[in-house]
């Protein structure tokens, strides 16, 4: 762990920690220990690790266990391996790491979004990476569409959410393209062999993509089943004065930068259309309306919102 309280409830970084103090766990208050030597980074420590409340969700299953070994014998044979090696440092313990750079993680279990942002940024500050590897058979699919939960989508891994079937003994790459509003993503999804798992491959960047009537009309209807006078997607509607039928075709478009916001690709259009109109766009307001997602390694908020602003302007002047 990086973070701990001291006796006086103020939390401290183990960069800022002296030795022979007492320091605290800040999520389950047990006493630590702070370690610094020469060959790890300083760190605090618990005495007995899993007392801890953030282990609470490391109870594994059998088909937990049943995973874990299968990854194993399966990469075993392709590059070095450790199975539930302790990471002192960050106080966590990955299903498998691979040849001390990757960590895997298998997560069958619903955890909060938060947690996998967390565990994930500890093996980041380590310089590694981490895949988490989904249940197959808990991911949404509609209609040709993804509809992952916000859980699954935090664990997303260049742009993709990667799955493990006990059943099948398979893995599969569920790559996220765009959103096309209501939580519906389009994707590809390919089944991938250990060796390509490794590889960790990038995925290119996907064009932008043009919405359908029938998506626009979803969004607009799911907003009015909110029904708060409130809702700034029919608020902006109103004041614009344009419905389903008329809405600028700029508008209706879905790009690269939305995958880490939770505003709907019409909503945060609507307020830069609305506000650039009447001339009372504020960026420090853009950045209030803007609600970021929680996912491993997302980038920060301001690149977000250039980002955004850039790829408003590109929609706006190719109408
Ligand atoms: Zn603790």
């Amino acid at each position: 762990m990086f973070l701990a309280v001291d006796e006086n409830g103020i939390q401290i970084t183990a960069a800022e920690a002296v030795k022979n103090r007492k320091y605290f766990c800040s999520v389950c208050a047990a006493p630590v220990t702070f370690k610094s030597g020469s060959i790890k980074l300083p760190h605090f420590s618990h005495h007995r690790i899993l007392d801890c409340i953030r282990y609470m969700y490391k109870r594994e299953s059998a088909r937990h266990l049943e995973a874990k070994h299968d990854l194993y014998l399966k990469i075993r044979g392709i590059a070095p391996l450790a199975m539930e090696y302790y990471l002192p440092e960050i106080e966590q313990i990955p299903d498998l790491l691979v040849d001390d750079e990757l960590a895997l993680e298998i997560q069958f279990s619903i955890i909060p979004a938060s947690l996998i942002a967390e565990r994930s940024s500890g093996y980041h500050s380590l310089g590694m990476e981490v895949i988490w590897l989904l249940d197959e058979a808990s991911i949404r699919m509609d209609n040709g569409m993804c509809i992952p939960t916000q859980f699954q989508f935090s664990t997303a891994y260049r742009r993709s959410l990667f799955t493990y079937n006990t059943k099948t003994k398979k893995m599969h790459r569920i790559i996220l393209h765009l959103h096309h509003g209501c939580g519906r993503w389009s994707f590809t999804k390919t089944e991938v062999s250990a060796e390509a798992l490794l590889e960790r491959k990038e995925v290119p960047a996907p064009r932008k993509v043009q919405l359908t009537e029938h998506e626009v009309g979803r969004m607009i209807h799911r907003e009015k089943q909110q029904k708060s006078v409130l809702n700034p997607t029919l608020s902006f509607m109103y004041h614009l004065g344009v419905d389903a039928k008329n809405m600028p075709r700029h508008l209706c478009w879905s790009i690269e930068a939305e995958r880490w916001i939770l505003n709907p690709p019409l909503e945060w259009k609507l307020f830069l259309y609305h506000h650039i109109e009447k001339g009372t766009f504020d960026m420090e307001a853009f950045g209030h309306f803007i609600r970021m997602r929680i996912v491993q390694g997302s980038p920060p908020k301001q690149k977000v919102l250039s980002e955004l602003l850039h790829g408003y302007y590109m929609l706006y002047n190719s109408q």
